[in-house]
């Protein structure tokens, strides 16, 4: 029997807990807040920064948006994310991409100061992740881990492929995944036979944007297959990178999109704000 692993329901859970510790620091008159930087006018943008925003206030959290023109420049967005660094009251920034072409994304989110990096993408923090000392994981990784530890999916011994390594997915979960006892192959889109390396593993993680990438001739039987890929087409569907009904019947469990990996991407995004404002604390008493 394939079992869907459900990141709807799973992140549900996640944010009552995260509701219930933000209610407890309200009450003893603490806040914890969010700032949420924008730039231009990505119509895709405005829609996850909405959901992100209306994510924050069910759980008590304070997201303020930053909404600046696409003229805007580089350095002074650079010393915007200065004094947010700066401002006792915000606990975690966030920089939505894609930034206008004339923005150097890496130097803006280099800007952040890295107890404030809750999309954890500053170098600081990728440093500690490889050491495994970090407190906070990228958001989608660490949704990936979450999702996997509500089944009881242990990856220790296990081999993992994951497709696609990109900063934000890929490299980072392949190092979060080789950290707790997994052995992981990368591949990306140079990749010759992919199906070899694909076929052999017990976990597939697919994270490329290319739609339907992995069928069932891809998988072993029983193979445990997470899609983190978001294909928009024509008429407006959103499909994985895996073809879920081909593969469905040949798999133990399979993580569905949309309803998967993408919810769970937003409870970890509050869990960090949560995690950044108690570690902040933490600092304040020292
Ligand atoms: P990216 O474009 O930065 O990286 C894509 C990776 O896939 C690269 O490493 C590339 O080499 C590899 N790739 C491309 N074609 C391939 C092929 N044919 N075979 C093997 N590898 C191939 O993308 P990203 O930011 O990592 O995002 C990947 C996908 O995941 C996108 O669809 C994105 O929308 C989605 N995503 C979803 C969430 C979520 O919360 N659900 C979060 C982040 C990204």
């Amino acid at each position: 029997m394939t079992k869907i692993l459900d990141g709807k329901l799973v992140a549900k859970s996640i944010k009552e807990q995260i509701k219930e510790e933000v209610t407890l620091l309200i009450q003893a008159g603490e806040k914890v807040k969010l700032a949420i930087v924008s730039v231009g006018d990505d119509p895709a943008s405005k829609i996850y920064i909405r959901n992100k925003v209306k994510a924050a206030e069910k759980v008590g959290i304070e997201a303020i948006v930053f909404e600046l023109p696409s003229t805007y420049q580089e350095e002074s967005l650079i010393l915007d994310i200065c004094d947010l660094n700066k401002r006792d009251d915000i606990d975690g920034i966030i920089v939505q991409l894609p930034l206008p072409k004339h923005i150097n994304s890496e130097k803006v989110q280099e800007a952040i100061s890295m107890t404030k990096d809750v999309d954890v993408f500053c170098k600081e923090n990728v440093g500690l992740l490889v050491q495994n000392r970090a407190k906070l994981l990228p958001c989608t990784p660490a949704g990936i881990v979450e999702l996997m530890n509500f089944y009881n999916i242990d990856v220790w011994g296990k081999n993992v492929c994951i497709i696609g390594y990109s900063n934000i997915v890929g490299k980072p979960l392949s190092i979060i995944l080789s950290n707790k006892g997994a052995t992981v192959t990368t591949c990306n889109s140079k990749t010759k036979n992919l199906a070899l390396h694909t076929k052999c593993s017990d976990i597939v993680i697919v994270a490329t944007g290319v739609g339907h990438l992995i069928d069932s001739s891809h998988l072993k039987d029983g193979a445990i297959v997470i899609d983190v890929g978001i294909t928009r087409l024509d008429h407006g569907k959103i499909i994985g990178d895996v073809n879920f009904d081909d593969v469905y019947d040949k798999v133990s469990y399979i993580s569905p999109v949309p309803g998967g990996v993408g919810p769970m991407t937003v409870a970890m995004l509050l869990k960090n704000t949560l995690l950044a404002h108690n570690e902040r604390k933490k600092r304040l008493k020292k």
